[in-house]
C-alpha cells in the first residue's frame, strides 16, 4: 500500500485566554493519499479552521500547537524552523483562505502579489521566468493573462477567489487546504470555483481538504468526509457511507438536518448548542445533545476507532468491548 501524502497524527492546539484554556484541537489524526479529496465539516467553532491554520503552522498567540505531527510527503512540518516552514508553504502545502476579497492586498497589482510568493521560495529565478509561471497559473484557473496587471478592485469576487487559487498552486503543492472557498459567492460562481479546484486537483495530482458547511457541495465533489465536533474528529468515512448510513449520532443529525423530499425542505436543526471550547462536556462532548447518550457517555471519552467497513468513528456505541475510562 502506498504511503499517504499527508499524515496528521495526534495534533493538539490550545488557546490560552483570560477566560481559561481552550482545547481547540484535541489529538486529531487522519491520513490522505495523493489525489484524495476530503471534506471537513462541523458547526462553527468546532475546530475546522484551527485545523487548517495548525497544518499551515499559522496559529497565532495566544494559541499554540502543543503536540502532534503534520507529515507532508515525508516531512514533519511541526518540527521545521520558521524559515523552512516559509519554504514548505506553497511548495508542500497551500492554503486558500476564506473570503479571498480580504486576503489580497488592495494596493498591489495581482502580478506583484504572485511574484512575491515565488520570490520567497526562489530568489534566483529570472523575472521573465517568474512572469511566465504566474501567467500559466492564471490561465490554469481560467483567468486571462491581463489579470496579472490588474488590481484586486478591478476583479469580481469569483475572479479574486480564482487568483487565490492561482497563487496557491504556483509551486505545485502536494496538499491544498481550501477554507470555505465559495462561501461569499453566488451559486453559479460557487460551482465554477469548485470545478476549477477539482480540475487543478486532477492536474497536480495533489490531495485536497475542503472546509465547509455545505454538505451538498461535499457530496458532489469530495471522496471522503471528516466530521468535527468540539475540537475532535468524530467520524471519517467515504461520501457514500456518510450520506447513506452515517454512524456517529452527530453525523446522523447533520445528514438528517439536510432538506430532502421527505421533510419537504424544512430544515431540522440539531438540538442544543455546540459547546464552548472553554467548557467541553465530560466524557463524550456530544452527550448533552445526543439522543442515544447513556450514563457511560457522561464519563467515558470515546476514541476514534476503525470500523469493519473501513470508516473511523468515535462513539461508545461502536466500541463496546474496548472502552477504557
Ligand atoms: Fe452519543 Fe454516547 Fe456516542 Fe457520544 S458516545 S455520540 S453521547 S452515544
Amino acid at each position: 500500500m502506498s504511503t499517504p501524502i499527508l499524515q496528521v497524527q495526534d495534533l493538539q492546539v490550545t488557546y490560552y485566554t483570560d477566560a481559561g484554556r481552550a482545547k481547540a484541537l484535541d489529538n486529531v489524526s487522519f491520513t490522505l493519499n495523493s489525489g484524495e479529496k476530503m471534506g471537513l465539516v462541523g458547526e462553527s467553532g468546532s475546530g475546522k479552521s484551527t485545523m487548517a491554520l495548525a497544518m499551515m503552522r499559522m496559529i497565532k498567540p495566544p494559541g499554540r500547537i502543543e503536540g502532534g505531527k503534520v507529515i507532508v510527503d515525508g516531512t514533519d512540518l511541526v518540527t521545521l524552523s520558521d524559515g523552512e516552514m516559509l519554504k514548505a508553504r506553497l511548495s508542500k502545502i497551500a492554503y486558500i483562505p476564506q473570503g479571498a476579497m480580504n486576503s489580497l492586498n488592495p494596493v498591489m497589482r495581482i502580478g506583484a502579489q504572485m511574484t512575491d510568493a515565488i520570490r520567497a521560495h526562489d530568489s534566483s529565478i529570472s523575472n521573465s521566468a517568474m512572469t511566465e509561471r504566474c501567467m500559466q497559473s492564471l490561465e490554469s484557473v481560467d483567468l486571462k493573462r491581463e489579470v496579472f496587471k490588474m488590481y484586486p478592485h478591478e476583479l469580481s469576487g469569483g475572479m479574486k477567489q480564482r487568483v487565490c487559487i492561482a497563487i496557491g498552486i504556483l509551486l505545485k503543492p502536494k496538499v491544498i487546504i481550501a477554507d470555505e472557498p465559495t462561501s461569499a459567492l453566488d451559486v453559479v460562481t460557487q460551482r465554477q470555483v469548485m470545478e476549477t479546484i477539482n480540475r487543478i486537483q486532477k492536474d497536480l495530482g495533489c490531495a485536497v481538504i475542503l472546509i465547509g458547511h455545505d454538505m451538498g457541495l461535499m457530496a458532489q465533489s469530495m471522496d471522503k468526509v471528516a466530521v468535527m465536533y468540539a475540537g475532535k474528529l468524530v467520524e471519517i468515512s467515504t461520501v457514500r457511507q456518510m450520506f447513506t448510513h452515517p454512524f456517529h449520532p452527530y453525523g446522523q443529525a447533520l445528514i438528517h438536518s439536510l432538506p430532502n423530499l421527505d421533510n419537504k425542505g424544512v430544515l431540522q436543526g440539531i438540538p442544543g448548542l455546540a459547546p464552548s471550547l472553554l467548557r467541553i462536556p465530560s466524557g463524550c462532548a456530544f452527550h448533552p445533545r445526543c439522543s442515544k447518550a447513556t450514563e457511560k457517555c457522561m464519563v467515558v471519552t470515546p476514541r476514534l476507532q476503525q470500523q469493519p467497513d473501513g470508516r473511523f468513528v468515535s462513539c461508545l456505541l461502536y466500541e463496546e468491548d474496548k472502552v477504557t475510562a
